[in-house]
């Protein structure tokens, strides 16, 4: 039986997405990181999907704050970071490093990436190489370091490297334009210690443009092409991620 299952974008605020995970042949989805209800329940309620979970990556607001209305709606089961018991409410399962979470037809690898927060996970589906990664690793940039240091945010990049580079990482916000003017910015410094590979970078900018021309996001990102483009994935040591956190903070 050809499985029937994809991933789509639902835009929130500014720059953020909600992804829904959705399995046609069931009419089931789950919902990653929803930071407002009303959006995702028009999304679903028109779909005729039912919810079957919703994912939180991290406690930030833009993250979390539609779970109330949205579990009271579908009446779904809610799974959260471990380490962010405190920040969250509402939450049915805790998760850290290592767990195995099935829901659906989808099974996920539960990955603790700290840096932007210290609770931060992500989720990984290694059958479709899918990536739920909140706000740790962005097109072309990676997310501040609100509360973790900079070691542990090297190490959560180093380890999305290593993931297939066939991965599509599905990063919550639409950032990939900003990021690409320091990039920019980055290569046409002489003293710069990162040098990723200018022609894929063009290729890169093209694509992109194009993309957003048509009003087409730029996630989910393409592992191979971020490890050969993204500075912070280029980072050699700590010392070049510091290096490209600090000069990133202040543009
Ligand atoms: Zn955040």
């Amino acid at each position: 039986m050809v499985k029937n299952e994809h991933v789509e974008l639902i835009p929130i605020f500014d720059d953020n997405y909600v992804f829904v995970l959705i399995d046609s042949d069931a009419n089931k989805a789950v919902v990653v990181d929803p930071g407002e209800a009303g959006p995702v329940a028009d999304f679903l309620c028109e779909r005729q999907l039912d919810l079957g979970g919703i994912l939180l990556t991290h406690h930030h607001s833009d993250h979390i704050g539609g779970v109330g209305e949205l579990k009271a709606i579908f009446n779904c089961p809610v799974y959260a970071p471990e380490k962010n018991q405190k920040q969250i409410s509402g939450a049915d399962h805790w998760l850290k490093e290592g767990d195995q979470l099935k829901i659906a037809p989808w099974e996920f690898t539960i990955l603790e990436l700290p840096g932007h927060t210290l609770g931060h996970i992500a989720y990984w589906d290694q059958q479709h190489k899918w990536l739920f990664s909140g706000d740790v690793i962005f097109g072309l940039g990676c997310g501040r370091l609100f509360e973790g240091t900079h070691e542990q945010g090297y190490t959560s990049l180093q380890r999305i490297k290593k993931l297939p580079p066939q991965t599509l990482i599905y990063c919550t916000h639409e950032y990939t334009e900003r990021n690409l003017e320091f990039c920019r910015i980055l290569t046409s410094q002489d003293n710069t210690p990162i040098t990723g590979d200018s022609e894929a970078l063009e290729l890169y900018a093209n694509v992109l443009s194009n993309r957003r021309e048509l009003g087409l996001p730029s996630v989910p990102l393409k592992l191979s092409i971020e490890e050969s483009t993204n500075p912070f994935l280029l980072a050699r040591n700590v010392e070049q991620f510091r290096y490209l956190r600090e000069l990133r903070n202040r543009q």
